[in-house]
Protein backbone atom coordinates (compact mmCIF):
# COMPACT_ATOMS: atom_id res chain seq x y z
CA UNK A 1 0.00 0.00 0.00
CA UNK A 2 0.95 3.37 -0.65
CA UNK A 3 2.53 6.13 1.44
CA UNK A 4 0.07 8.76 2.67
CA UNK A 5 1.67 12.05 1.63
CA UNK A 6 -0.03 13.94 4.49
CA UNK A 7 0.03 17.38 2.87
CA UNK A 8 -1.78 18.93 6.64
CA UNK A 9 1.03 17.90 8.49
CA UNK A 10 3.84 19.06 5.83
CA UNK A 11 1.52 22.79 6.19
CA UNK A 12 1.53 22.61 9.77
CA UNK A 13 5.59 22.73 9.62
CA UNK A 14 5.93 25.23 7.01
CA UNK A 15 3.88 27.24 9.39
CA UNK A 16 5.83 26.82 11.89
CA UNK A 17 8.78 27.81 9.78
CA UNK A 18 7.06 30.87 8.88
CA UNK A 19 5.87 31.96 12.24
CA UNK A 20 9.79 32.10 13.26
CA UNK A 21 10.74 33.78 9.75
CA UNK A 22 7.87 36.45 11.05
CA UNK A 23 9.35 36.70 14.79
CA UNK A 24 12.96 37.51 12.93
CA UNK A 25 10.92 40.12 10.59
CA UNK A 26 9.36 41.64 13.26
CA UNK A 27 12.58 42.44 15.52
CA UNK A 28 14.47 43.97 12.56
CA UNK A 29 11.84 46.11 11.14
CA UNK A 30 9.05 46.62 14.02
CA UNK A 31 6.34 45.28 11.57
CA UNK A 32 5.29 42.09 10.16
CA UNK A 33 4.45 41.27 7.14
CA UNK A 34 0.60 41.74 6.01
CA UNK A 35 -1.86 40.37 3.70
CA UNK A 36 -4.87 42.09 2.01
CA UNK A 37 -7.78 39.18 0.64
CA UNK A 38 -10.39 40.65 -0.95
CA UNK A 39 -13.95 38.93 -1.71
CA UNK A 40 -16.41 39.86 -3.59
CA UNK A 41 -19.29 38.67 -3.53
CA UNK A 42 -20.90 35.41 -1.65
CA UNK A 43 -19.56 32.49 -3.12
CA UNK A 44 -19.90 29.70 -0.15
CA UNK A 45 -16.79 27.86 -1.18
CA UNK A 46 -14.95 31.10 -1.57
CA UNK A 47 -16.23 32.27 1.25
CA UNK A 48 -14.57 29.41 3.31
CA UNK A 49 -10.88 29.73 1.62
CA UNK A 50 -10.94 33.25 2.79
CA UNK A 51 -11.99 32.52 6.29
CA UNK A 52 -9.01 29.96 6.28
CA UNK A 53 -6.45 32.07 4.96
CA UNK A 54 -7.38 34.20 7.49
CA UNK A 55 -7.17 31.95 10.40
CA UNK A 56 -3.84 30.64 9.15
CA UNK A 57 -2.17 33.50 8.48
CA UNK A 58 -2.77 35.00 12.07
CA UNK A 59 -1.76 31.61 13.03
CA UNK A 60 1.83 32.06 11.30
CA UNK A 61 2.05 35.76 12.88
CA UNK A 62 1.00 37.92 9.38
CA UNK A 63 -1.38 40.78 9.96
CA UNK A 64 -4.28 39.30 7.86
CA UNK A 65 -6.84 42.67 6.20
CA UNK A 66 -9.97 40.86 5.19
CA UNK A 67 -11.95 42.98 2.58
CA UNK A 68 -15.39 41.51 1.87
CA UNK A 69 -16.87 43.35 -0.75
CA UNK A 70 -20.77 42.95 -2.22
CA UNK A 71 -21.72 41.03 -5.19
CA UNK A 72 -22.63 43.80 -7.37
CA UNK A 73 -19.25 45.72 -7.05
CA UNK A 74 -18.22 47.26 -10.10
CA UNK A 75 -14.47 46.77 -12.15
CA UNK A 76 -13.72 50.23 -11.33
CA UNK A 77 -14.36 50.43 -7.51
CA UNK A 78 -12.50 46.91 -7.67
CA UNK A 79 -9.95 48.41 -9.77
CA UNK A 80 -9.32 51.47 -7.08
CA UNK A 81 -9.16 49.64 -4.02
CA UNK A 82 -6.52 47.70 -6.07
CA UNK A 83 -4.08 50.87 -6.42
CA UNK A 84 -5.04 51.55 -2.96
CA UNK A 85 -3.37 48.65 -1.86
CA UNK A 86 -0.86 48.94 -4.25
CA UNK A 87 0.37 52.52 -2.94
CA UNK A 88 -0.18 51.39 0.84
CA UNK A 89 3.32 50.22 1.90
CA UNK A 90 1.95 48.79 5.09
CA UNK A 91 0.21 46.47 2.46
CA UNK A 92 2.81 43.53 1.61
CA UNK A 93 0.37 40.99 -0.45
CA UNK A 94 -2.89 41.38 -2.03
CA UNK A 95 -5.10 38.53 -3.01
CA UNK A 96 -7.98 38.68 -5.13
CA UNK A 97 -10.39 35.24 -4.42
CA UNK A 98 -11.00 33.52 -8.05
CA UNK A 99 -13.76 32.96 -9.13
CA UNK A 100 -15.20 36.63 -9.73
CA UNK A 101 -18.82 38.03 -10.62
CA UNK A 102 -19.19 37.31 -14.21
CA UNK A 103 -19.17 41.18 -14.80
CA UNK A 104 -15.53 41.43 -13.63
CA UNK A 105 -12.96 40.75 -15.86
CA UNK A 106 -10.28 38.47 -13.95
CA UNK A 107 -7.61 39.19 -16.34
CA UNK A 108 -8.09 43.30 -15.93
CA UNK A 109 -7.80 42.73 -11.76
CA UNK A 110 -5.07 40.81 -12.21
CA UNK A 111 -2.93 42.83 -14.15
CA UNK A 112 -4.08 45.30 -11.79
CA UNK A 113 -2.41 44.12 -8.53
CA UNK A 114 1.03 45.51 -8.62
CA UNK A 115 3.80 42.31 -9.36
CA UNK A 116 5.94 42.93 -6.26
CA UNK A 117 2.26 42.19 -4.12
CA UNK A 118 0.94 39.52 -6.36
CA UNK A 119 1.55 36.78 -3.79
CA UNK A 120 -0.64 34.08 -5.73
CA UNK A 121 1.38 34.59 -8.81
CA UNK A 122 -0.66 35.18 -11.81
CA UNK A 123 -0.06 38.45 -12.82
CA UNK A 124 1.65 37.65 -16.14
CA UNK A 125 4.90 39.22 -15.04
CA UNK A 126 5.08 36.64 -12.17
CA UNK A 127 3.99 33.68 -14.83
CA UNK A 128 6.73 35.49 -17.10
CA UNK A 129 9.50 35.24 -14.51
CA UNK A 130 8.24 31.64 -13.40
CA UNK A 131 8.80 30.49 -17.64
CA UNK A 132 12.41 31.79 -17.44
CA UNK A 133 13.60 30.71 -14.10
CA UNK A 134 13.85 34.42 -12.50
CA UNK A 135 13.93 34.10 -8.72
CA UNK A 136 12.26 36.97 -7.95
CA UNK A 137 9.06 35.96 -9.16
CA UNK A 138 5.83 34.18 -6.77
CA UNK A 139 4.82 31.14 -7.84
CA UNK A 140 1.04 30.24 -7.89
CA UNK A 141 0.46 28.70 -4.68
CA UNK A 142 -1.06 25.36 -5.60
CA UNK A 143 1.84 24.12 -7.88
CA UNK A 144 4.26 25.61 -5.44
CA UNK A 145 2.78 23.24 -2.79
CA UNK A 146 2.87 20.28 -5.10
CA UNK A 147 6.13 20.80 -6.19
CA UNK A 148 7.45 21.12 -1.99
CA UNK A 149 5.13 17.48 -1.19
CA UNK A 150 7.06 16.00 -4.56
CA UNK A 151 10.40 16.53 -3.59
CA UNK A 152 9.33 15.95 0.35
CA UNK A 153 8.69 12.41 -0.74
CA UNK A 154 11.06 11.59 -3.83
CA UNK A 155 14.37 14.04 -2.85
CA UNK A 156 16.50 13.11 -6.31
CA UNK A 157 13.51 13.91 -8.71
CA UNK A 158 16.52 14.59 -11.34
CA UNK A 159 15.12 13.09 -14.86
CA UNK A 160 12.05 11.71 -13.13
CA UNK A 161 9.14 12.02 -15.96
CA UNK A 162 6.35 13.63 -14.72
CA UNK A 163 2.83 14.21 -16.40
CA UNK A 164 0.44 16.65 -15.20
CA UNK A 165 -3.02 16.26 -16.24
CA UNK A 166 -4.76 19.60 -16.47
CA UNK A 167 -3.46 22.54 -18.51
CA UNK A 168 -5.14 25.80 -16.17
CA UNK A 169 -3.61 29.02 -15.70
CA UNK A 170 -3.75 28.87 -12.25
CA UNK A 171 -2.54 24.86 -11.48
CA UNK A 172 -1.34 23.09 -14.80
CA UNK A 173 0.87 25.47 -16.49
CA UNK A 174 2.53 26.83 -13.60
CA UNK A 175 3.34 23.68 -12.35
CA UNK A 176 4.50 22.00 -15.67
CA UNK A 177 6.95 25.37 -15.89
CA UNK A 178 7.95 24.67 -12.81
CA UNK A 179 9.25 21.65 -13.18
CA UNK A 180 11.12 21.87 -16.15
CA UNK A 181 13.62 24.12 -14.77
CA UNK A 182 17.45 23.31 -14.00
CA UNK A 183 17.58 23.29 -10.59
CA UNK A 184 17.50 21.00 -7.68
CA UNK A 185 13.56 21.02 -6.95
CA UNK A 186 12.63 20.13 -10.59
CA UNK A 187 14.65 19.24 -13.60
CA UNK A 188 12.21 16.46 -14.67
CA UNK A 189 10.69 15.47 -18.05
CA UNK A 190 7.79 17.04 -18.40
CA UNK A 191 4.49 15.73 -20.43
CA UNK A 192 1.00 17.53 -20.35
CA UNK A 193 -2.16 15.74 -20.58
CA UNK A 194 -5.65 18.10 -21.45
CA UNK A 195 -9.12 17.15 -23.23
CA UNK A 196 -7.08 17.15 -27.00
CA UNK A 197 -5.19 14.36 -25.35
CA UNK A 198 -6.79 10.74 -27.08
CA UNK A 199 -5.52 8.44 -24.55
CA UNK A 200 -4.71 10.21 -21.27
CA UNK A 201 -3.62 6.50 -19.98
CA UNK A 202 -0.91 6.10 -22.54
CA UNK A 203 1.02 9.36 -21.04
CA UNK A 204 0.05 8.45 -17.38
CA UNK A 205 1.22 4.91 -16.99
CA UNK A 206 5.28 6.28 -18.09
CA UNK A 207 4.67 9.14 -15.36
CA UNK A 208 7.53 8.77 -12.56
CA UNK A 209 5.26 12.08 -10.47
CA UNK A 210 1.72 12.04 -11.83
CA UNK A 211 0.01 15.60 -10.63
CA UNK A 212 -4.01 15.51 -11.74
CA UNK A 213 -5.68 18.92 -11.74
CA UNK A 214 -8.75 18.42 -14.12
CA UNK A 215 -11.82 18.81 -11.73
CA UNK A 216 -13.20 15.10 -12.69
CA UNK A 217 -14.08 12.93 -9.67
CA UNK A 218 -12.49 9.80 -9.61
CA UNK A 219 -11.26 10.22 -13.29
CA UNK A 220 -7.50 8.57 -12.40
CA UNK A 221 -8.21 4.69 -11.95
CA UNK A 222 -5.72 1.87 -10.75
CA UNK A 223 -5.11 1.06 -14.41
CA UNK A 224 -3.96 4.31 -15.68
CA UNK A 225 -1.21 4.45 -12.79
CA UNK A 226 2.49 3.00 -13.07
CA UNK A 227 3.96 0.78 -9.89
CA UNK A 228 5.48 2.82 -7.63
CA UNK A 229 4.42 6.08 -8.68
CA UNK A 230 3.73 9.38 -7.16
CA UNK A 231 0.63 10.40 -7.26
CA UNK A 232 -0.50 14.38 -6.55
CA UNK A 233 -3.89 15.05 -6.38
CA UNK A 234 -5.09 18.63 -6.70
CA UNK A 235 -9.10 17.54 -7.67
CA UNK A 236 -11.47 18.75 -4.48
CA UNK A 237 -15.34 17.45 -6.51
CA UNK A 238 -18.27 16.91 -4.26
CA UNK A 239 -19.79 14.18 -4.73
CA UNK A 240 -22.74 12.04 -3.38
CA UNK A 241 -21.81 9.74 -0.67
CA UNK A 242 -21.94 6.36 -1.74
CA UNK A 243 -21.88 4.91 1.75
CA UNK A 244 -24.95 7.70 2.79
CA UNK A 245 -26.88 8.80 -0.05
CA UNK A 246 -27.83 11.59 1.88
CA UNK A 247 -24.65 13.01 1.97
CA UNK A 248 -22.18 14.63 0.44
CA UNK A 249 -18.34 13.88 0.69
CA UNK A 250 -15.39 15.50 -0.76
CA UNK A 251 -13.01 13.55 -3.39
CA UNK A 252 -9.88 14.07 -5.80
CA UNK A 253 -9.39 13.22 -9.48
CA UNK A 254 -7.64 10.09 -8.53
CA UNK A 255 -9.44 7.18 -7.28
CA UNK A 256 -7.78 6.66 -4.04
CA UNK A 257 -8.49 3.09 -3.25
CA UNK A 258 -7.38 1.29 -5.76
CA UNK A 259 -4.92 3.70 -6.54
CA UNK A 260 -3.03 3.45 -3.33
CA UNK A 261 -2.58 -0.56 -4.35
CA UNK A 262 -0.06 0.62 -6.92
CA UNK A 263 1.35 3.41 -6.55
CA UNK A 264 4.85 4.19 -3.98
CA UNK A 265 2.97 7.51 -2.62
CA UNK A 266 -0.09 9.61 -2.55
CA UNK A 267 -1.77 12.40 -1.26
CA UNK A 268 -5.42 11.86 0.52
CA UNK A 269 -8.56 14.33 -0.32
CA UNK A 270 -9.07 16.21 1.92
CA UNK A 271 -6.07 16.37 3.38
CA UNK A 272 -3.01 16.36 0.73
CA UNK A 273 -2.53 19.53 -1.44
CA UNK A 274 -5.20 21.65 -0.04
CA UNK A 275 -3.52 22.56 3.08
CA UNK A 276 -0.69 23.08 1.23
CA UNK A 277 -1.62 25.98 -1.44
CA UNK A 278 -2.27 28.14 2.30
CA UNK A 279 1.13 27.59 3.60
CA UNK A 280 2.39 28.20 0.15
CA UNK A 281 0.15 31.91 0.45
CA UNK A 282 2.27 32.69 3.76
CA UNK A 283 5.39 31.63 2.02
CA UNK A 284 5.46 34.06 -0.47
CA UNK A 285 3.64 37.04 2.17
CA UNK A 286 7.21 36.39 3.70
CA UNK A 287 8.68 37.10 0.47
CA UNK A 288 6.69 40.05 -0.47
CA UNK A 289 7.56 41.37 2.15
CA UNK A 290 11.57 41.06 1.85
CA UNK A 291 11.24 41.85 -1.69
CA UNK A 292 9.80 45.14 -0.75
CA UNK A 293 12.26 45.85 2.06
CA UNK A 294 15.42 44.66 1.03
CA UNK A 295 15.75 47.04 -2.01
P1 LIG B 1 -9.84 24.17 -14.69
O1 LIG B 1 -11.26 23.75 -14.92
O2 LIG B 1 -9.44 25.57 -14.86
O3 LIG B 1 -8.91 23.28 -15.63
C1 LIG B 1 -9.11 21.91 -15.76
C2 LIG B 1 -8.11 21.34 -16.73
O4 LIG B 1 -8.37 19.95 -16.84
C3 LIG B 1 -8.19 21.93 -18.13
O5 LIG B 1 -6.91 22.14 -18.64
C4 LIG B 1 -8.93 20.86 -18.93
O6 LIG B 1 -8.49 20.74 -20.26
C5 LIG B 1 -8.52 19.60 -18.21
N1 LIG B 1 -9.55 18.57 -18.32
C6 LIG B 1 -10.86 18.65 -17.99
N2 LIG B 1 -11.49 17.50 -18.25
C7 LIG B 1 -10.57 16.67 -18.76
C8 LIG B 1 -10.61 15.35 -19.25
N3 LIG B 1 -11.73 14.62 -19.24
N4 LIG B 1 -9.45 14.82 -19.72
C9 LIG B 1 -8.31 15.54 -19.74
N5 LIG B 1 -8.21 16.79 -19.29
C10 LIG B 1 -9.34 17.35 -18.82
O7 LIG B 1 -9.50 23.63 -13.24
P2 LIG B 1 -8.37 24.07 -12.17
O8 LIG B 1 -7.02 23.80 -12.70
O9 LIG B 1 -8.70 25.38 -11.64
O10 LIG B 1 -8.69 23.01 -11.01
C11 LIG B 1 -8.61 21.62 -11.22
C12 LIG B 1 -9.08 20.92 -9.97
O11 LIG B 1 -8.22 21.26 -8.91
C13 LIG B 1 -10.48 21.32 -9.50
O12 LIG B 1 -11.10 20.21 -8.91
C14 LIG B 1 -10.23 22.37 -8.45
O13 LIG B 1 -11.26 22.44 -7.49
C15 LIG B 1 -8.96 21.84 -7.83
N6 LIG B 1 -8.12 22.87 -7.22
C16 LIG B 1 -7.64 22.60 -5.98
C17 LIG B 1 -6.82 23.49 -5.34
C18 LIG B 1 -6.29 23.14 -4.02
O14 LIG B 1 -5.84 24.02 -3.30
N7 LIG B 1 -6.28 21.87 -3.63
C19 LIG B 1 -6.48 24.79 -5.94
C20 LIG B 1 -6.96 24.94 -7.30
C21 LIG B 1 -7.77 24.00 -7.89
P3 LIG B 1 -8.70 21.88 -21.39
O15 LIG B 1 -7.67 22.93 -21.08
O16 LIG B 1 -8.43 21.16 -22.64
O17 LIG B 1 -10.11 22.36 -21.22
Amino acid sequence: MAIIIDGKAIASEIKEEIKKEVLLIEKQYGRKPTLAVILVGNNPASEVYVRMKKKTSEEAGINSMQILLDENTTQQELLTLINQLNADNSVNGILVQLPLPSHINENDIITAIDPVKDVDGFHPVNMGKLVIGQQDCFIPCTPYGCQELIIRTMPDIKGKHLVVVGRSNIVGKPLANLMIQKNNMANCIVTVCHTATKDIGYYTTQADILVVAVGRANMITKDMVKKGAVVIDVGINRIQDPANPDKTKLVGDVKFDEVSEVAYAITPVPGGVGPMTIAMLLKNTVKAFKLQNMK
